[in-house]
């Protein structure tokens, strides 16, 4: 660190015995796990100290020992407070500029090469040895193994909704190691959401849950990149999800889903949709760009009111968006490994209350106002 190296120069300089105790008592703090603004304060103030006592008394008996004059002591000092800050900025502008975690180009293609098997994709560098270990039991899956776990690694997922149907996506998609996550929401964590929603603790009450999430997804997974948006998505934002190469909608009203389709529609993105209400939900994936329906193919209008009510209203069974949640992750682990068959085309129904299941087929819809061949935006 240059604070140590400027002192190093200072003592071979002064050979003074003060710098000598100066920099054991710095060495000291270090060891004990003391380091950035904290131990920058505790060495500036124990030499700004030093220096006060001597600038009062500079025949003092103090001033005699310690061997500085209070002009070489503030100099000094300067010099410092100076290598601190140039030290903390240039951490600062190395976060910033971080390389990301894998300089392999973007995943998929998943325009045309998403139906590809992985391993047509090419070879990327082997993850560090403790991802190797983290991702063990993916790896040994022959549908995902060494080139699904890179692909999920190199894949960018923007997740709409932090919620119940969030929590689960954004738990199971950093303990996957998609690399790089977006997390959208612009809701604070309430008391009420703490019955379904696993990601957050009770502490975080009052939080924005976008924040909240990601602390949470970190402290799972360090190794993936997280970013917190607090604010919604809207249909303008196509130029962000284009950036994106899957987005996942949790949200629960039909305005919030119908302009996060049409943005995915406008960005060609696929989208995986889930919905929950009491004991049953439902999920599929809307990728127009690739046969499937988009969400304004089966609903083109909102329900009148009061049919199809938010959990706030109708109530949800605390373990259901858990269920819905984990089969999003699950259907988003498949689109970016390239492995079995998503649910494009076909409609999850899962009834909880009596444990039961159903597919149904869904079909594209060619006068379909959001996706149709009328429309420009799919080309
Ligand atoms: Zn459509």
């Amino acid at each position: 660190m240059p604070v140590l190296v400027f002192l190093a120069v200072l003592l071979l300089v002064t050979a003074s015995w003060w710098l000598i105790v100066y920099m054991l008592m710095l060495g000291g703090l270090i060891w004990l796990g003391l380091g950035g603004w904290r131990l920058a304060l505790v060495a500036a103030l124990v030499w700004a100290g030093v220096l006060g006592v001597v600038e009062l008394a500079p025949h003092g008996a103090f001033a005699r020992l310690i061997g500085w004059t209070p002009r070489g002591l503030a100099a000094a000092l300067v010099g410092i407070v100076l290598l601190f800050g140039a030290e903390a900025l240039l951490r600062l502008v190395r976060r910033h500029t971080r390389p990301l975690p894998d300089r392999a180009p973007g995943l998929v293609p998943l325009d045309g090469a998403a139906a590809e098997p992985v391993s047509s994709t090419a070879p990327v560098s082997p993850p560090e040895d403790d991802e190797l270990t983290r991702y063990a039991r993916h790896i040994v899956l022959r549908e995902l193994g060494g080139p699904g776990q890179a692909a999920l690694r190199r894949a960018r997922v923007l997740v709409v909704g932090a919620g119940g149907l969030g929590a689960p996506v954004c738990l199971y998609l950093a303990a996957a190691g998609v690399g790089r996550i977006t997390l959208a929401d612009d809701d604070r964590v309430g008391l009420s959401n703490l019955q379904r929603q696993v990601i957050f603790r009770g502490t975080d009450a009052g939080r924005p849950k976008a924040q909240a999430a990601r602390d949470a997804m970190l402290a799972l997974n360090p190794h993936v990149w997280v970013t917190a948006l607090e604010r919604r998505i809207t249909d303008a934002d196509a130029g962000l999800i284009a950036e994106h190469d899957l987005v996942i909608d949790g949200t629960d009203t039909f305005a919030a889903r119908q302009a996060i389709n049409a943005a995915c529609v406008a960005a060609g993105v696929p989208l995986i949709a889930g919905a929950i209400a009491q004991w049953e939900g439902q999920l599929t994936v809307w990728d127009p760009r690739r046969g499937a329906p988009c969400m304004a193919c089966i609903f083109p209008e909102a329900p009148a009111p009061g049919l199809a009510p938010a959990c706030a209203e109708a109530g949800v069974v605390g373990p259901l968006p858990g269920v819905i949640g984990s089969m999003m992750a699950l259907e988003a682990i498949k689109i970016i490994a390239g492995a079995g068959d998503a649910l494009r085309g076909r409609m999850l129904i899962f009834d909880g209350l009596y444990g039961e299941n159903r597919v149904m087929k869904i079909a594209r819809r060619d006068d379909c106002a959001v996706c149709g061949s009328g429309h420009s935006r799919l080309g």
